[in-house]
């Protein structure tokens, strides 16, 4: 058997750079790598015979945690290595993921760590208030009115150890008017900085001078005043910062850190006794590569906590104030694995170029005749050559066709003979297709109608073009022929994923009448369900979380079937009674309708209202392969 670790860009799609470990090819299918290790086909089956259709959103809780530990680990040891002596702390941000499916776990297993959540709203501000653990801490950040304000003094009251951080000085003049009516105990404060370091990435716009957030020096002078002015100095323990998303370079980063130390270093100097932690935001970045050649982090987790600690220790050393605590808001880093989207593939659209789809004559055209001799005696060692050929042949073959020398079929006949000596080429130069036969399967490429709704499950692809790992969650020992683009269900021609020569996606050429064939999106668990759009009235997917117990076996628990179609038409305020109501009536006037009739209409129109409107599978023929 080919070990499944090596690099091989047709058969494992770069699960060496994205998947962290999570995941193992056996037997040619992709597993977690955990407990009894179930394959993402077997969870899928499991579904289905449960009698759940359509897109699937698998959540796997222990991943999340896995992150969450990590970091703590790594800065544990980055702490040990250079003898600081702050602590380390971190929030979840609740705007990367706020689904109870994620949420209540991540809380649930991380009790003992010094874990909480991070608010950037009214809403979410609750939610960290009912799900953090009593004593872990809860920042707060975002613009806030005088409520959200109280609600942070509530939740002082219910003793939580609450952070608000200040994004603007009428925010500091607020929670001294709500201090005077609330009085103790209060939230503590944070100031957000606004750093002339620039922010990066493709969510660029969080850090630099032009950031929607944050005090410049003079505000910050301000703000010092106020606190002493208003007696509240003792207060102050927080400052921050946060310089975007999916940060790939750590150089940003270090410059912001020396800034915000000097700033610390500076304002304890200026009587913040109390103030004693950097809060360095989020940003570490997720590695959604394929392949090699497109890599976006260039660090590593190791190097991150390193530099960090390091550049902390040497500002406290150098200006004689005590070593911060560090505080980390990472999402994306930590909720992004957690969720895989699983698809199933409806249809292939150019499925007619097979081999029972030709019509070769008794006697046809010498190029014909030449192409099908080629397809037969196609081997490893003349693919490259037969391939050139089959394309000069075809060139001449549609020449001749337009001057009226061949038919309709032998034209048919070139077009099918030419794509499958192309699919048997590629099978044969397997692993290392050139800048050339790339260009030829830009050109070929089948489309892959995929049962999802883009702009609900990936909309960072719709918007920012953030790719996501995609593969097939089976037949990982047998070689994908065929460069993919993939459609999903939407009427929107956006709905799409094109094939990119410079980031191919290679799948198996499949029956799916005969078999079923599905695509797993990974790195779905960070941002995309909550900036999901219901584009086409398409919801949420049916949701369920994989549990593994003590010994190693799974349990699917949490099932959340995606909304039926009344539901979803009660969401954007059509009453659902009136549409039955309406749908009854027009039938009932329907005089061409015998009463029995009517009846079994009215209940089979019923029945679709309450189910979810993603696509039913397609049924298979008698006798044929399937899966449940
Ligand atoms: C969005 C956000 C985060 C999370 O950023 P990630 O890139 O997901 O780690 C952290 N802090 C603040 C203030 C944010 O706005």
């Amino acid at each position: 058997m080919p070990s499944t670790n090596s690099y091989n860009p047709f058969r494992n799609y770069g699960i060496h750079l994205w998947g962290e470990e999570n995941f193992v090819v056996e037997n040619g299918e992709i597993k977690i790598d955990f407990g009894k290790k179930p394959s993402l086909v077997q969870i899928t089956r499991q579904m289905r015979e449960y009698g759940y259709k359509g897109p699937l959103l698998v959540r796997f809780p222990h991943l999340a945690i896995k992150n969450v530990r990590t970091l703590f680990n790594h800065f544990e040891r980055a702490k040990q290595e250079f003898g600081y002596k702050g602590k380390f702390k971190a929030v979840f941000p609740l705007k990367v993921n706020q689904y109870p499916g994620f949420v209540t776990p991540l809380m649930e297993g991380t009790k003992d760590l010094e874990y909480g959540l991070e608010a950037g709203s009214k809403a979410e501000l609750i939610l960290a208030m009912t799900l953090t653990n009593l004593g872990r801490p809860i920042t707060v950040n975002g613009f806030k009115d005088r409520e959200m304000i109280s609600i942070g003094f509530l939740a002082a009251k219910m003793g939580h150890d609450i952070t608000i951080t200040i994004e603007g000085i009428n925010e500091l003049e607020l929670i001294i008017k709500e201090m005077d009516r609330l009085g103790s105990p209060m939230p503590k404060i944070g100031l957000r900085i606004r750093l002339h370091t620039g922010g990066i990435g493709l969510w660029a716009k969080s850090g630099g001078y032009s950031s929607k957030f944050g005090l410049t020096s003079t505000e910050l002078l301000e703000a010092m005043d106020l606190l002493k002015s208003s007696d509240m100095i003792d207060r102050l323990s927080m400052i921050h910062f946060h310089i975007g998303s999916q940060m790939d370079h750590i150089s940003p980063l270090k410059k912001a850190i020396r800034e915000a130390g000097n700033i610390y270093a500076q304002l304890r100097k200026m009587g913040a006794d109390n103030l004693h932690a950097i809060n360095i935001g989020g940003g570490l970045a997720v590695e959604y590569s394929q392949h090699e050649n497109l890599i976006n982090r260039n660090y590593t987790l190791e190097e991150f906590t390193n530099d960090v600690v390091f550049l902390l220790k040497e500002i406290a050393t150098a200006k004689s104030v005590p070593e911060p605590t560090i505080f980390t808001e990472s999402g994306r880093y930590v909720a992004a694995s957690h969720a895989v989207l699983i698809a199933p593939v409806l249809e292939l659209f150019s499925q007619e170029y097979s081999e029972k789809r030709l019509r070769i004559k008794e006697t046809n055209p010498p190029l014909v005749q030449e192409l099908y001799d080629l397809y037969r005696s196609i081997c490893e060692k003349n693919a490259r050559e037969y391939l050139h050929d089959a394309l000069d042949h075809m060139e001449s073959l549609l020449t001749l066709f337009d001057l009226g020398y061949i038919d309709l079929v032998d034209r048919a006949n070139t077009e099918t003979l030419v794509h499958l000596i192309i699919k048997r080429a590629i099978e044969l130069l397997h692993g290392k297709p050139s800048r050339e036969i790339k260009t030829i399967l830009d050109r070929v490429q089948e489309r892959y109608l995929v049962n999802f709704s883009l702009f609900q499950s990936l909309p960072d692809y719709w918007g920012l073009g953030q790719h996501f790992p995609v593969m097939p969650l089976d037949r990982l020992d047998t070689e994908p022929t065929r460069s993919a683009s993939l459609w999903d269900i939407t009427c929107d021609s956006d709905g799409e994923i094109a094939f990119n020569i410079d980031n191919p996606l290679y799948l198996h050429d499949v029956d799916v009448k005969k078999e079923e064939y599905f695509l797993g999106f990974f790195k779905v668990g960070a941002y995309q369900e909550i900036l999901g759009m219901r584009h086409n009235l398409f919801t949420h997917p049916t949701e369920v979380t994989v549990r593994f117990d003590e010994s190693g076996e799974w349990h699917l628990e949490n099932i959340i079937e995606a909304q039926s179609i009344l539901d979803i038409l009660d969401d954007i305020d059509y009453d659902t009674k009136e549409i039955e109501r309406k749908i009854r009536q027009i039938f009932e006037e329907n005089r061409n309708l015998e009463n029995d009739e009517r009846k079994e209409i009215l209940g089979e129109l019923y029945l679709y209202l309450s189910e979810n409107g993603y696509l039913r599978t397609i049924n298979f023929s008698e006798g044929a392969q399937r899966c449940d």
